[in-house]
């Protein structure tokens, strides 16, 4: 009896593997599996590559000594998974019903069943929560440079937060325009300093040290941020044409019920991807781990896959 065949009922809709997110951790997951000879879907919201397919460069990925741009690498990723025979959909998933020995997942384009599954559907931006920033997301609040930079050439732009992500896309976003404001809470940047010492020497980019944001004012679109600086107290508008947030990520973890996490709501698994649920695996961005990068992601999508396959038998 094939893999297939133990897991009821047999629809078309029934695979052997179901991959939920097409990061390289999903689709590093959908290789393996294939090349297992499982029968695999992979369900995707947004590009394939996942969160690097929005970002310019991946400069770190083993393999690739001049860096590579990240709409290409996911690009790539999708056609090597496809070529082994996955099946990749664009479907937001709504619900999971996880516990089963057999897997039922409901999405926008119907319900899909497998024995087992994947969980690699990665991070979400997290949000400020100050005034404003609801009403101006789309209207000059952006979470993707490389998607959005264009729109503002010679514009006045405002990058918050102090991590990787913030210093990388503000140097992405030097290619467009001179005023770049990068704004910080602290009087020391989390980012590695191979990118703090790019942005020293960047003089389009100036940093707002010691400032928070307390709102995001304009009628129909982003006209300035209300600033305080921690230190002195004292408050100031910055008025900006755009402005990007990247004040780090949040699991995308939302819909999973009977999954054990962590208190930040991400997915805790062994370091065989193994979840708190049998034939459930997580893989990538989404589970508790000490490194978030594309090489961890793709690794734990192989491992995962790999997993899976022992499961089923
Ligand atoms: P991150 O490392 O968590 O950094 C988030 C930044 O936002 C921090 O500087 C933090 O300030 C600031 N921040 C958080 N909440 C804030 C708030 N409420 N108000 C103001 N500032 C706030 O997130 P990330 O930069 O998105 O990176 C996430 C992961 O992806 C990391 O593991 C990173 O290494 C990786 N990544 C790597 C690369 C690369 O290798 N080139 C590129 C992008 C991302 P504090 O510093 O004060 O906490």
């Amino acid at each position: 009896m094939t893999a297939k065949e133990k897991a009821a009922p047999d629809t078309e809709n029934t695979y052997d593997l179901l991959i939920l997110g097409a990061g390289p951790a999903g689709l590093a997951a959908a290789i393996y599996g294939c090349r297992a000879n499982l029968r695999v879907l992979v369900f995707e919201q947004m590009l394939a590559g996942g969160e690097i397919a929005s970002t310019d460069r991946l400069d770190n990925y083993p393999g690739f000594p001049e860096g590579i741009g990240g709409a290409d690498f996911g690009q790539l990723l999708e056609q090597q998974a496809r070529r082994f025979g996955a099946e990749i959909v664009s479907a937001t998933v709504e619900e999971a019903s996880l516990e089963g020995e057999v897997k039922k997942v409901i999405t926008s384009r119907g319900s899909f069943y497998a024995r087992a599954i994947i969980i690699a559907t990665g991070t979400v931006p997290r949000l400020l929560g100050v005034p404003g920033e609801e009403k101006l997301r789309g209207r000059g609040i952006s979470f993707c440079a490389t998607c959005d930079g264009p729109f503002f050439r010679g514009k006045k732009i405002a990058v918050v937060g102090g991590g990787d992500a913030a210093l990388q896309e503000a140097l992405f976003l030097t290619r467009f325009t001179e005023q770049i404001f990068l704004i910080h809470r602290r009087d020391e940047l989390r980012a590695v300093p191979y990118l703090q010492e790019r942005v020293f020497e960047q003089p389009r980019i100036k940093i707002l040290w010691d400032t928070i944001v307390k709102g995001f004012y304009g009628d129909n679109k982003i006209e300035k941020i209300a600033l305080e600086n921690v230190k002195s107290s004292q408050t100031s508008d910055l008025p900006v044409d755009g402005v990007f947030l990247y004040i780090g990520r949040a699991p995308n973890t939302g819909f999973f019920q009977g999954v054990e996490m962590d208190d930040r709501g991400y997915i805790i698994t062994s370091e065989e991807m193994e979840t708190s649920l049998p034939g459930v695996f997580a893989a990538g961005d989404v589970r508790r781990k000490f490194l978030r990068q594309v090489v961890t992601a793709a690794s734990d999508g192989a491992i995962a896959a790999m997993m899976a396959v022992r499961y089923m038998g």
